[in-house]
């Protein structure tokens, strides 16, 4: 593996860096968790919906040399399943 290959779209992302190409981490800044609570009969609560928003950038990081690799991130994003 070449430092310099970046990778093509339909290839598997490589770390540029140091050519991991299997731990990555995603780092959201500033996110707002809002879960709405419905207290039962019984005082415990059931959670009824989830509602995360994240204000701030989403940084897409090697986990082997903690490059940043955000430019990759909408690769990313279309390979999540
Ligand atoms: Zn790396």
């Amino acid at each position: 593996m070449q430092p310099n290959d970046l990778p093509a779209p339909s290839n598997r992302l490589t770390c540029p860096n140091c050519g991991n190409d299997d731990d990555f981490y995603e780092i959201a800044e500033d996110v707002t968790i809002t879960t709405r609570y419905i207290q039962n009969i019984d005082g415990s609560f059931t959670p009824e919906e989830d509602n995360s928003q994240v204000l701030g950038e989403i940084k897409l990081v090697c986990g082997q040399c903690q490059e940043d690799l955000s430019e990759f991130h909408h690769h990313f994003s279309e390979m999540l399943f």
